[in-house]
């Protein structure tokens, strides 16, 4: 028998409620439960500052609904329901007991977007290898929870592991990888509302085994705050990347994803141009069909770096979607040239120091 929504409740009524009157079963801070294919999800809302001390009941959910026969992966998290930039306290009343998401990643660099389709991901996978190819230990975080894409980039399809409490990521060509898509199923993490989104991304930081990292590149989802949000408030995020293509239209965007980041405090890195100009792979003429070098002029206005340009090519496209992308399988060739120096341009960025700045004011767990 699969399990259901009531098998859940059933096994919640065990656990207290947070407020330790009655059960969480029937406590208000429970979330709507998702159930599919075995796999459960829910949230137990909280308070930023009440959150530190339900870790342990959050476990003892975890636990109490992993019991149940025919449950696999189960997600908990403790989720704060409205932690908008204007109602956080001010850095002193951050519990001193809740740790940053993400101790042991050296630098968190979050690669966004303003809208989809300009080659976010395929950017985001292709500089996380790059990374690799210069020697750091990298982790590659795919965080788009409604569309992920790291299962096809990587053409991976079995679960991480799990010990019961951590998971461990997968690997591919070096780096270590974590996508909402091998854990759950795409419709599943369709209709999740803000908090369950936000708690699936604290999740794939803290309870997964990414080990000593140099760097974790997390593929953004395009455009929600939420997402933005969390990482700004509750890792070091070291900053973003915007990548745009070279219309107006997708500046435009691009002006809007750093506007997001920078309302969070979080610095811009720089900006890439993808799908630039065009090699023709007979005369090997270039041709800038969009109109190249709109990302430079666009960077220079809002005074953040431009970090470099990727040609749009063929082999690009064919790469990415058989999951053999192209720095790991020509990384001689042009193509990957272009993501080893952004990835140079960038390691500098971080290592220079110029970007460190003061903790997030605070922290839900
Ligand atoms: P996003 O993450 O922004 O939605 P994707 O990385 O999924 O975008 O890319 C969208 C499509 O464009 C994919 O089919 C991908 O292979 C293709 N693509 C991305 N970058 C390039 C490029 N530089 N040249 C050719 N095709 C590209």
């Amino acid at each position: 028998m699969p399990v259901s929504e009531d098998d859940v409740r059933r096994a919640l009524a065990a656990v207290p409620a947070p407020d330790g009157r009655g059960t969480l079963a029937a406590s208000p801070a429970l979330s709507p439960i998702v159930v599919a294919d075995g796999r459960v999800a829910f949230a137990i809302l909280t308070t930023p500052e009440q959150a530190p001390r339900l870790e342990s009941l959050r476990r003892a959910a975890e636990a109490a609904v992993k019991a149940l026969p025919g449950v696999g992966e189960v997600l908990v998290s403790l989720t704060a329901e409205r932690a908008a930039p204007a109602a956080r306290p001010p850095q002193s009343h951050r519990p001193a007991e809740a740790p940053l998401l993400g101790a042991g990643i050296r630098h968190m660099v979050a690669v966004a977007s303003g809208k989809g389709g300009v080659g976010k991901s395929t950017v985001a996978a292709n500089l996380a290898l790059a990374l690799a190819r210069q020697g750091h230990a990298v982790g590659l975080l795919d965080a788009d929870i409604f569309g992920p894409s790291a299962p096809t980039l990587f053409a991976l399809k079995q679960k991480p592991e799990s010990d019961g409490r951590r998971l461990k990521p997968l690997a591919a060509h070096g780096i270590r990888l974590m996508s909402i898509g091998f854990l759950v199923d795409p419709e599943v993490a369709m209709i999740w509302r803000g908090p369950m989104v936000v708690s699936a991304l604290t999740q794939m930081i803290r309870d997964v085994e990414w080990g000593p990292l140099d760097v974790l590149v997390i593929d953004m989802p395009p455009g929600t705050g939420d997402v933005q949000l969390t990482l700004a408030q509750q890792t070091r995020l070291a900053g973003a990347v915007i990548v745009s293509t070279p219309q107006d239209l997708a500046l435009a965007d691009a002006r809007r994803g750093v506007a997001m980041f920078r309302k969070v405090d979080v610095p811009i890195l720089g900006l890439i141009e993808n799908m630039s100009y065009f090699v023709c792979p007979h005369c090997g003429g270039r041709s800038e069909i969009f109109g190249h070098g709109g990302a430079a002029a666009e960077a220079a206005k809002l005074g953040v770096p431009m970090l470099g340009d990727i040609p749009l090519d063929p082999e690009i496209r064919a790469t990415s979607d058989a999951g053999t992308p192209v720095v790991a399988t020509a990384p001689d060739g042009p193509h990957a040239r272009a993501f080893l120096d952004i990835a140079e341009a960038l390691w500098s960025r971080l290592e220079g120091g110029a970007l460190r700045r003061p903790p997030p004011r605070i922290v839900m767990e």
